[in-house]
């Protein structure tokens, strides 16, 4: 392994890079940095993001730099604003010892006049992303006549994201004689046909292999149906009370619905999607940098930009619709020496859409059981004695209570005390997952219907209620009613069939009684009429069968899967959007992925 010195970069940059804190060169720094010191030829490096290939390219660049020439000699295109600020920050660290080296970062979404007098001022090194890049050549703002260098960053997401055309205009209004430079995680067809186009017998250089994902991350795979992909979110954020991580969603509006049950359910969580303003985003990314905010629920274009090394864990929430996307996926963590975790979330009809990805990663997903409600308590046990461990005693402040509470807790022994010290939170967390379903979809691939149609879900009792359409029932105002009896806290609400005149719901077996109980207590009225409700058998898998569960649904009768009542947010009952904002902010202190104390058995998955 060589030092940053061997690789023939001069002392102004040397310094520089100790000042960083950057030791000893990564493989593909100790590739390219000196190849492009030593030659003129274009250079195609293999790399994943989180390899060190921003000082791959930068440094050997800002050696060469002529800064008695303030003409723009190179430019680095990056996909995203993010990232294209991240580049232009580190190439102002790496040479800020260098006098008279300038950098100018350009994009979309902010002043094109204020880009354009920095441009004016001069500046030798010019990071923009495609868009923006092409508007400055198109204004003749940015010139590039004296071009010696030009950098790919990223060239497959920038062509994933639409930049093709952009790429293009760039490419062809630079001097033939420029030393072009692309940087890829990933060789598609689409960069390979720009490799060709635009670059002469480049040098190919690697780090890792292609196309894999770093050996940093495990990738596992959890089988739930497909109303349990929420529910095995927050139990994987449960077990793992520091975790810090992404959710990739394929949509802002699965993005939008991820984020928004997490956050009503007390979780540090926030979104970063493409309806977002710059000035949002930038506030979400800078909350998610500092960790106030512990999971950002993402679309993979939103997330590109994002440079955070230290992630736990990265959940796909849903596959991605290309396996390319896998990969860039899970290289959001496992990054910069750290280890990580990818987590795919899987029905049991999509485990088979994960061969391609493993054979594109070359590894072996692993299959985990979502933890169940014992291994939870057992973890946020240990987490809350940790807690008490490394509290700090306020003396001044409580030192006058002490001797009254020191009388009252009279008689009791040591462990006794530390028993009911515990309990106060722990009887809260054994009771929240006491009656926690198991999850896992561990049934044959053609067993399970995760459209919900025929179901039958053995974990789910059969009510019949005397309500029916002509009651001006629907299956939301049915579970309005259900939620309004109070029967405790999260019940699971599973299938609803809304006929004329009555109606049937599914509801978690282990409150049967409780739901009797509550419908027969608080003697509900709907639109008028006296609510009765019966326990009944269930309806067979292809009709048939005797009692009030058979009578059959008309063939219109409104079939609604009325989902897990916990993937709703709740506040209608014990939330308001103000107490949200409150507890939300109380949980960041407390470090834990859930509110502390009381938030615990609210909300059951
Ligand atoms: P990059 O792939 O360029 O986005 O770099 C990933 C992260 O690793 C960045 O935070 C860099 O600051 C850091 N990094 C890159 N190279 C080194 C190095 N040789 N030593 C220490 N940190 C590095």
């Amino acid at each position: 392994m060589s030092t940053f010195s061997e690789l023939g970069l001069k002392e102004e940059i040397l310094s520089a890079l100790i000042d960083m804190g950057y030791e000893t060169p990564s493989e593909i720094q100790e590739k390219a940095i000196p190849q492009v010191i030593t030659s003129t030829d274009d250079l195609k490096a293999f790399a994943q993001t989180g390899t060190g290939k921003t000082a791959a390219f930068s440094l050997p660049i800002i050696q060469q730099i002529d800064v008695e020439n303030s003409n723009v000699q190179a430019i680095i295109l990056s996909p995203t604003r993010e990232l294209a600020v991240q580049i232009g920050d580190q190439i102002e660290k790496f040479s800020k010892n260098i006098r008279g080296l300038k950098v100018v970062t350009v994009y979309g979404g902010a002043s094109i006049e204020d880009q354009t007098r920095k441009l004016n001022r001069g500046a030798q090194i010019v990071v923009g992303t495609p868009g923006r890049t092409v508007d400055l050549i198109n204004r003749r703002r940015l010139k590039l006549g004296n071009l010696q260098w030009l950098v790919l960053d990223e060239a497959d997401e920038m062509l994933n994201m639409g930049f093709k055309d952009d790429l293009d205009a760039v490419l062809e209004s630079t001097p033939e004689t420029k030393q072009t430079l692309l940087f890829s995680a990933t060789f598609p067809r689409e960069v390979e046909a720009i490799a060709r186009n635009y670059m002469h017998q480049p040098v190919e250089i690697s780090a890792g292999t292609k196309n894999t994902g770093s050996d940093n991350v495990s990738n596992e795979y959890y089988v739930v149906t497909e109303r349990n992909r929420y529910a095995a979110i927050k139990r994987i954020a449960d077990v793992n009370p520091d975790i810090y991580g992404i959710i990739f969603c394929r949509t802002r509006r699965e993005c939008q619905e991820v984020s928004e049950k997490l956050i009503a359910d007390g979780y540090n969580a926030d979104s970063l999607h493409g309806d977002l303003s710059q000035a949002q985003r930038d506030g979400v990314m800078q909350k998610f940098r500092n960790k106030t905010i512990q999971m950002l629920v993402a679309t993979d274009v939103a997330a590109r930009g994002l440079d955070v090394n230290n992630l736990t864990h990265v959940i796909n929430h849903k596959l991605p619709d290309q396996n390319e996307a896998y990969t860039h996926r899970s290289g959001r963590t496992g990054r910069a020496g750290n280890t990580g975790t990818s987590i795919v979330l899987v029905t049991n009809r999509e485990v088979g859409k994960l061969r391609p990805i493993e054979r594109k990663i070359q590894k072996k997903f692993i299959k985990k059981e979502v933890p169940n409600g014992k291994e939870i308590c057992e973890i946020q046990l240990f987490k809350l004695v940790e807690k008490v461990k490394s509290t700090e005693i306020n003396t001044e402040a409580i030192s006058e209570y002490l001797e009254n509470i020191y009388t009252q807790f009279e008689g009791l022994s040591r462990e006794e005390l530390i028993q009911k010290f515990i309990s106060v939170e722990f009887n809260a967390f054994l009771e929240y997952y006491s009656k926690a379903n198991d999850i896992n979809d561990n049934r044959p691939a053609r067993e399970s219907d995760d459209r919900g149609k025929r179901r039958d879900d053995e974990n789910m009792s059969r009510f019949f209620i005397n309500i029916g359409r002509k009651d001006s029932l629907t299956p939301p105002r049915l579970m309005g009613l259900i939620n309004d009896q109070n029967i405790t806290n999260n019940v699971e609400i599973g299938q609803i069939e809304i006929l004329d005149t009555f109606s049937f719901f599914e509801l978690d077996k282990n409150f049967e009684k409780e739901t009797i109980d509550a419908f027969l207590a608080n003697n509900p009225e709907f639109e008028g009429r006296s609510v009765n409700v019966e326990i009944t058998k269930k309806r067979r898998s292809g009709g048939g069968g005797g009692g009030r569960g058979d009578r059959r649904p008309r063939r219109d009768g409104g079939n609604f899967r009325g989902g897990d009542r916990n993937d709703r947010p709740r506040r209608d009952r014990d939330n308001n959007s103000s107490d949200f904002k409150g507890r939300r902010r109380e949980s960041r202190s407390g470090g834990a992925s859930r509110v502390q104390n009381k938030s615990w058995g609210r909300k059951r998955d």
